[in-house]
């Protein structure tokens, strides 16, 4: 596991913390010890989980000279975001191409949250409709700039491949040290899993470490089985790119549910507002509407479903995201001035 072999320039703050989470954990019923891995306070421009693959990504980036950024993702992407913050930070010209998975034309929706900080960074936004091939129209975009003397350097969706699960290899190797730290046994990990790429990369690593420890990823959009072989493909790839075994992970780790997207991706559901209510009036903790309060929603109803053993230590990855609060201002049917 020696990360400083491959390309890498610091962006986040690390190791982020790990925290109890007394209040939640008593409030659902002290069945377990409910832990928060702070990955929403990596720094870069409010934090989230790309900020990990970023340093990998854009590592590669400066490596090969290039001086142009592109990326995609939903409209609210927080990855977007966090690529945009990357790209300021390191001189680059950034743009963003957002695809409109929801065809909502709220104006905080649009314009607001991640999309608002996107264009404060200086990248450029372009709206794409819904199921464009992305890839696709990431690719026109470089030969365009490519033609005009630029070089470009395309970070797929969600920083998503070999080179950004290496973010989260890394996480693997800080979590368990945290916990050798202080003794702490950690019994599962639970987090939102969307591109794959933060569920490979932790998987691999934990495998890799032979920590024990394994990881529940709760889908935001795609079905259980495709979601999963999504993460284990990913994850065989970027064992192969570092040079491991690919039987280092078998597919049996890998495993996720996707109970709880709800009508679809980016959508609210019920169980996403109360676990995003719940975390905020407990633990003063915020997720967001697309992936940690769905991720969250799973928690808390495997937790009241028993599904995890008595007295487990379960640590919730927090991935992030919570400026797209801010593009979601109608969803929580707050009471207003009384
Ligand atoms: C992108 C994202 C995820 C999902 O991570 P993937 O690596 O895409 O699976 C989870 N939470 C937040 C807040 C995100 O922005």
């Amino acid at each position: 596991m020696h990360l400083s072999r491959f390309p890498r320039v610091s962006l986040a703050h690390l190791p982020t913390p790990l925290e109890p989470m007394p209040r939640l954990s008593a409030a659902l019923g002290d069945k377990v010890n409910l832990w928060i891995k702070r990955d929403d306070c990596t720094g870069l421009s409010t934090g989230g989980n790309k900020t990990r693959k970023l340093e990998f990504l854009m590592g590669e980036a400066l490596q090969l000279g290039a001086d142009t950024i592109i990326t995609q993702g939903a409209t609210q992407s927080n990855h977007a975001r966090q690529t945009t913050a990357a790209a300021a930070k390191l001189g680059l010209e950034c743009h963003v191409l957002l695809e409109d998975r929801t065809g909502s034309e709220d104006t905080a929706y649009v314009y607001n949250g991640n999309v608002l900080l996107d264009q404060l960074h200086g990248s450029t936004i372009s709206k794409r409709p819904g199921d464009t091939d992305m890839n696709a129209a990431m690719e026109a975009l470089a030969a365009q700039l490519r033609a005009a003397g630029k070089k470009p350097y395309i970070i797929p969706g969600g920083g998503s491949n070999p080179v950004g699960a290496l973010g989260y290899v890394n996480c693997a190797v800080e979590l368990l040290t945290q916990a050798n730290d202080r003794q702490l046994k950690i019994d599962h990990v639970v987090h939102a899993t969307g591109s794959a790429g933060t569920q490979a990369g932790l998987v691999l690593g934990l495998e890799a470490l032979n920590s024990g420890i394994p990881v529940y990823g709760v889908g935001v959009r795609a079905p259980k089985q495709k979601q999963e072989e999504a993460v284990f493909a990913l994850a065989e790839r970027t064992a192969d790119y570092m040079g491991l075994k690919p039987s280092v992970i078998a597919r049996e780790a890998v495993v996720a549910n996707s109970d709880y997207v709800g009508p679809g991706y980016g959508l609210p559901t019920e169980s996403m507002k109360e676990a995003v209510t719940m975390l905020a009036r407990h633990e003063a903790i915020l997720l967001d509407p697309v992936y940690s309060g769905k991720g969250m929603a799973g928690l808390i109803d495997l937790v009241r479903n028993d599904h995890f053993e008595r007295g487990a230590n379960i640590v919730f990855l927090h991935t992030g995201g919570s400026v797209a609060l801010f593009g979601y201002p109608e969803v929580f049917d707050l009471p207003g001035y009384i």
